[in-house]
Parts: structure tokens; C-alpha cells; sequence
């Protein structure tokens, strides 16, 4: 039986994907960043290879579910969440004045910098977000085919158009 896991802390994360290459069985590529405790071995690739020491092996034990966040602390993500939107939009309609010139590459880089916060923040407030080709894959074949009266086909459908496959972004 193993005896530790890996755990990833997001807010030293840098996303270089350095885990994602080196770990064997795949725990690390998750959607809401959180590593797959199921599929680790704890073999501790990972750890020694992230360069911001984001990831800790720990015990591997039963762990109390997820608090939900309190609304004290959802408003004022959901508040930072559209500033950054704006941000994004301000970067994108600049990078886009700007052309291919340094200017407008650095403002490009701003507004994909800008994304990626965000993706994070959202996703700390605990929503998964349709940014990988298989999440994307996922929520087109929901919409298509509904599991249930009860899901959202038009949000999902709004989800997909907001939001662009980041596998195709690159
Ligand atoms: S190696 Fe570390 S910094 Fe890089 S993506 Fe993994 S957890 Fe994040
Ligand atoms: S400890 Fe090993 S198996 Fe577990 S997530 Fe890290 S690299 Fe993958």
C-alpha cells in the first residue's frame, strides 16, 4: 500500500507542466488542477522535478471533503474575476492595434497572462472550466446529447463560445 501522495499547492504553481511530463500513470493532468490521489504511487517524480516546489508528498490517508467557500469569499473572487476579464479585453484590443510589432506581441502575451490568472481564480471558486480539447469534447457532447432534463445546454453552449479550446490556442 502506498504510503505518501502528491499534492500540487496552485498558488506556487507557475504552470510550466514540468509534473505533467514526468508523471508515469497521469495523476497530475487534471482539469481543476488538483492531483488525482487514485492514480498516484507516490513515486515522487513530480515533486523533485517542480521548480517552485508547488507539489508535497503527504500521508496517504482519508481527508476531509473539500470545504465549499463561503460567499465572503466567492464575491470578491467573482468581483476580481471580471476586472481581469477587462484586462484581458484591453490587452487583446491592443495586441490587435498593435499588429506584429514588440508592442503587440507583449500585449498578447498580457492578455493569454491575464487568461490563465483568471482560469485560476475561477476555478479556485470552484467551477471546471471547458479549457482543454477533452473538456471541450465533454461539454459539445452534453450539449448534444443532455443527460438529464435538468442540464444547462444554453449556459454549456455560451461556455463553449466564451471560452476558446486552449489546445488549439497554443
Ligand atoms: S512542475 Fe510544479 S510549477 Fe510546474 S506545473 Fe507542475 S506543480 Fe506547477
Ligand atoms: S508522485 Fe509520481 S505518480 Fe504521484 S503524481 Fe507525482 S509523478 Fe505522478
Amino acid at each position: 500500500m502506498k504510503k505518501l501522495i502528491a499534492v500540487r499547492n496552485l498558488r506556487l504553481c507557475t504552470k510550466d507542466c514540468l509534473c505533467l511530463y514526468v508523471c508515469p500513470t497521469g495523476a497530475t493532468d487534471t482539469e481543476n488542477s488538483i492531483i488525482d490521489t487514485e492514480k498516484c504511487t507516490g513515486c515522487r517524480a513530480c515533486a523533485d522535478a517542480c521548480p517552485g516546489g508547488a507539489i508535497s508528498m503527504v500521508p496517504a490517508a482519508e481527508y476531509p471533503p473539500q470545504q465549499k467557500k463561503d460567499v465572503r469569499v466567492l464575491s470578491p473572487s467573482f468581483a476580481l474575476a471580471e476586472s481581469k476579464a477587462a484586462q484581458e479585453a484591453l490587452a487583446a484590443r491592443l495586441a490587435a492595434l498593435g499588429g506584429g510589432s514588440d508592442f503587440g506581441r507583449l500585449m498578447a502575451a498580457l492578455a493569454r497572462s491575464v487568461r490563465l490568472v483568471n482560469e485560476d481564480l475561477l476555478r479556485e471558486s470552484g467551477y471546471m472550466l471547458p479549457q482543454s480539447g477533452n473538456a471541450h469534447a465533454l461539454l459539445k457532447k452534453l450539449a448534444a446529447d443532455p443527460p438529464s432534463a435538468a442540464f444547462p445546454v444554453q449556459a454549456a453552449r455560451r461556455l463553449l463560445k466564451l471560452l476558446p479550446d486552449n489546445d488549439e490556442c497554443g
